[in-house]
């Protein structure tokens, strides 16, 4: 059976195995930190934690299946609470307006991450866990759990409280909790900076290390879920250090060049000057054709259909990224058609590792010779 997303923690499982026994045996303590490279899965493991110690079982828990799992997996169970750092709210006057503007914050990120398990964290706008996240913290641990039979605190970037050392409020009430949580409830901390972390709640955590993955698990893991090419799916692990996290932010940025890239190719050929050619071609390097070359093109290839989709009057499958190159331009369809031809021509020529720029002059010169558009309108 497929485990929901989030119990779906790829990997880890000596550390699993281990957690697992520690709460077969009640030695799980109650205040646990998950610490380790950022993008290893600390916060995954953590909400699979969070289901392990509210799964019935029988047999091996978390057990994916019954009740509380699916809702954990889910991000819906009630006791199992996910924090975060967050951005600051903009014109929340007074601690009650505070509170609520950050709760309904925190509920929309957690909707998204219900939709996308594979979220990429926003590091940058997303900077405090602030007083009042700590103190609705402080409430829901000393409420009754609803489901039962733990209510489970799962606290992500938890050094996210320490910018606040001016205002050490949060720190200081999460740090009563920590101190002494309440017979039902556990939390979880986890941070790639543990260092960060004020040392007074250092000493008040069992740690536990979350270790990097092996380059081949984080490889398997992009080509089993991404379907990338094993040669991508590799270059991508051996980069990310063996985080899983790292890996897909790597695939986040190559995308979005490659995305960049073939919009201008794309531009380039609609726009017929051989200036503008020679300026898309110059974008590309003499070498390397296999690599992220060949992904330009397959995106290329992609924003290509999308066009001739819309010239049809039938639907892009991302209008989004084809909006801007189809506005304001009367698109022909036996132009793109003739384009997506000339586009498989080159990656034939890519898969055999010719000179990227010259691909590309030739693929925007038959595309353009085949089209009919002159190749020296408006030259210069
Ligand atoms: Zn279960």
């Amino acid at each position: 059976m497929a485990e929901p997303a989030y119990l779906d923690v790829f990997g880890h499982e000596d550390l699993k195995a281990r957690l697992a026994r520690a709460a077969e045996n009640r030695r799980l303590g109650q205040s646990i930190l998950l610490h380790g490279h950022r993008g290893v899965g600390k916060q995954r493991l953590a909400l699979w934690i969070a289901a392990l110690i509210n799964c019935p079982g029988p047999g091996s828990r978390p057990c994916g299946a019954c009740r509380s799992c699916r809702l954990a997996g889910r991000l819906q169970h009630p006791d199992v609470h996910w924090f975060f750092p967050l951005p600051r709210p903009k014109g929340a006057s007074g601690p009650d307006r505070l509170r609520k503007k950050l709760e309904d914050q925190r509920a929309a990120e957690l909707e998204e991450r219900r939709a996308n398990p594979l979220y990429l964290d926003d590091e940058e706008g997303a900077t405090g866990i602030y007083v009042a996240a700590a103190q609705v913290m402080r409430q829901l641990a000393y409420k009754a759990p609803a489901m039962g039979p733990a209510k489970v605190l799962v606290i992500g970037r938890a050094e996210a409280l320490v910018p606040q050392a001016a205002n050490p409020e949060a720190a200081n009430a999460l740090l009563k909790l920590l101190e002494e949580p309440p017979a039902d409830t556990w939390i979880v901390l986890t941070s790639d900076v543990p260092g960060a972390l004020l040392p007074t709640i250092r000493s008040r955590v069992q740690a536990v290390r979350v270790p990097p993955m092996p380059t081949e698990q984080v490889a398997a893991f992009l080509s089993d879920r991404l379907d990338l090419a094993p040669a991508e799916a590799h270059r991508l692990a051996r980069l990310s250090g063996g985080s899983i996290g790292v890996a897909l932010e790597l695939q986040d940025a190559d995308q979005d060049e490659s995305r960049s890239f073939a919009s201008d190719l794309v531009r380039a050929l609609l726009d017929g000057r051989s200036a503008a050619r020679l300026a898309a071609a110059h974008r590309f390097r003499s070498t390397g054709a296999r690599g992220n070359f060949a992904r330009i093109l397959g995106v290329t290839r992609g924003i290509l259909r999308d066009l001739l989709a819309i010239s049809t009057g039938a639907p892009a499958s991302d209008p989004e990224a084809v909006g801007s190159l189809a506005r304001g331009r009367p698109l022909d369809p036996e132009t793109l058609v003739a384009a997506l031809d000339a586009i498989e021509d080159a990656r034939e020529l890519a898969d055999r590792n010719i000179n990227p720029q010259l691909i590309v002059v030739n693929f925007l010169r038959r595309a353009s010779v085949t089209t009919g558009v002159p190749a020296g309108r408006h030259a210069g």
